[in-house]
């Protein structure tokens, strides 16, 4: 391809390809530093339950602010860290963060569930399990506080494995959702042999529901799975009304999206619940 466009083009495309080796390296050098130089934090988005309409609890995000390049998302970086291992100290970090902060929440009187993103790189580690348990035991967060969100590539690489840990967290209280639910390679033997208890549907499905038919119906399957096994769904990326509305009709327990609220720091988050739910009350009386 590149031949047929010209020798200029195939100078462009080999030059391009070594320029993203070399800022690949790059990143995983600044990533080497990121820790230490306190460049990452964590944003919650709230998780509304929609029959009550009360925020049940938040999903951790991780935010990179480059001292060079500023924000960098989360989808260039992650899988980077994930390439080279650093993913492993990052999520170590990304969990004790978040189970601090939950514990602060719980202090002043909200006890809230917090969603941690673990990747599969993390689940693969020997002492994954007890690293998790030792972090909530640090911080005095119950296990059933905490929410592990992992996605189906996570079950792939060696599923005996990873059926044994997450049972071992299930145990233990901790609740694991399915992440991205539909578009990894879903396999109902998953579902069956995994102590999952949350589907969430992947805003893909989400951003054209009612528009799209076919992303309409993957939708209501997926609902009417979680019915079926008896777990929890929770839409992700609702931005609409007409979303939130026909999904708590179809009888989609939970959700999140820029509808309710992008992540928001800390601080934003609180006044977001109190407004959230100062709102309710009003609307009831
Ligand atoms: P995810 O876990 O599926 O998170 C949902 C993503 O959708 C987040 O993107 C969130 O900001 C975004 N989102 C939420 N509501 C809406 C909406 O209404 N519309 C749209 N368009 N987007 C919405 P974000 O924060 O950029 O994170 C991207 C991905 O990076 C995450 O997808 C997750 O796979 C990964 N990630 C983020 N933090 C961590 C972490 O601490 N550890 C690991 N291993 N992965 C993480
Ligand atoms: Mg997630
Ligand atoms: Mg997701
Ligand atoms: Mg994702």
């Amino acid at each position: 391809l590149a031949k047929q466009n010209g020798h200029n083009h195939f100078q462009f495309y080999v030059a391009s390809i070594d320029q993203e080796i070399r800022e690949r390296k790059q990143m995983e050098r600044d990533l080497g530093n990121a820790l230490i130089n306190h460049e990452f934090y964590l944003v919650y988005q709230p998780q509304i339950n929609l029959e009550t309409k009360r925020v049940i609890g938040a999903e951790a995000l991780l935010r990179w602010n480059h001292p060079e390049h500023g924000l960098i998302p989360p989808d260039d970086f992650i899988p980077v860290a994930e390439g080279n291992g650093a993913i492993v100290e990052i999520g170590q970090w990304v969990l004790d963060q978040a189970c601090w902060q939950a514990a602060r929440w719980a202090g002043e009187g909200s006890p809230l569930r917090i969603a941690v993103n673990l990747s599969a790189v993390q689940l693969r580690q020997e002492s994954i399990v007890d690293d998790i348990l030792d972090t909530l035991k640090r911080h005095n967060i119950p296990a059933g506080r905490l929410e592990l969100e992992v996605t189906e590539t996570s079950f792939m690489t060696n599923l005996t494995d990873a059926v044994a840990k997450l049972h071992r967290l299930h145990r233990a209280g901790i609740s694991i959702a399915v992440d991205d639910f539909g578009t990894g390679y879903s396999s109902l033997t998953y579902l069956k042999k995994m102590p999952v208890q949350h589907l969430k549907i992947d805003k893909q499905f989400i951003r054209d529901l009612l528009v799209n038919e076919e992303d309409t119906r993957i939708a209501n399957t997926i609902i009417d799975l979680g019915k079926s096994l008896n777990l929890t769904v929770v839409a992700e990326g609702v931005e609409t009304a007409e979303q939130e509305y026909y999904l708590s009709q179809r009888g989609c327990k939970l959700a999140q999206g820029y509808f309710f609220s992008k992540p928001l720091l800390p601080r934003d988050f609180e006044i977001f619940v109190q407004t959230f739910h100062a709102r309710i009350v009003e609307n009831d009386a």
